[in-house]
């Protein structure tokens, strides 16, 4: 039996993920944002990049089979399971002063970014250092005429969920995203489990 780990509401958490273990990331409501960082446990200057990830895709609808990118250009992890098939890789962890710029009328909150700023933390990882996340479920459709990006409700549903296989020790940053928009405009936790 493998337990299942809950990142509650507008939380976040950093944990290692050996070589050859598998992560999986549930969306037990559905419609919630997980930000998703990797680094490499031996080295943390190496790190998730979605710029190499991109490119050597050629796409930014990551899925099955699509393997994520360090800034070296090592493969950092591999998708292995996939229920949902939509997830970001553009946009930075929400943070206070996205609160500031897109909900000035709400009261701010730290964000993904604060939360995983604090988790990465006792590894030495500053939040200076913190890149791009891999989002996972999050629904940015892009015009490919215009370029203009919209942030809709997730297309997940509850139990969806999406697996990664470390191809490194890993140190793993996960949060169940806490920005309006990002979510459906409500907040819900997400669960984990490593195989
Ligand atoms: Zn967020």
């Amino acid at each position: 039996m493998i337990d299942t780990v809950v990142i509650p509401e507008r939380s976040g958490t950093a944990f290692k993920l050996d070589k050859g273990a598998t992560l999986t990331v549930i969306d037990p409501r559905g419609e919630q944002v997980a930000d998703l960082l990797a680094f490499n446990a031996e080295d943390v200057r190496e790190v998730i990049s979605s710029g190499r990830t991109l490119d050597y895709a050629e796409t930014i609808r990551l899925t099955l089979g699509n393997k994520l990118y360090s800034n070296r250009s090592r493969v950092m992890l591999t998708i292995v399971g996939d229920t949902v098939g939509c997830h970001d890789f553009l946009l930075t962890p929400c943070s206070i002063d996205t609160f500031l710029h897109f909900y000035p009328d709400l009261p701010p909150h730290r964000g993904c970014f604060g939360n995983l700023a604090e988790a990465l933390a006792p590894y030495d990882i500053a939040p200076d250092a913190i890149p791009i996340a891999f989002n996972c479920f999050m629904n940015v459709p892009v015009d490919g005429q215009t370029g203009k990006l919209k942030v809709l409700p997730p297309l997940s549903k509850a139990g969806d969920s999406i697996a990664l296989r470390a191809e490194m020790d890993l140190i793993i940053g996960l949060t169940a995203c806490s920005a309006p928009d990002s979510n459906g405009g409500t907040f819900k936790p997400i669960h984990y489990r490593i195989d």
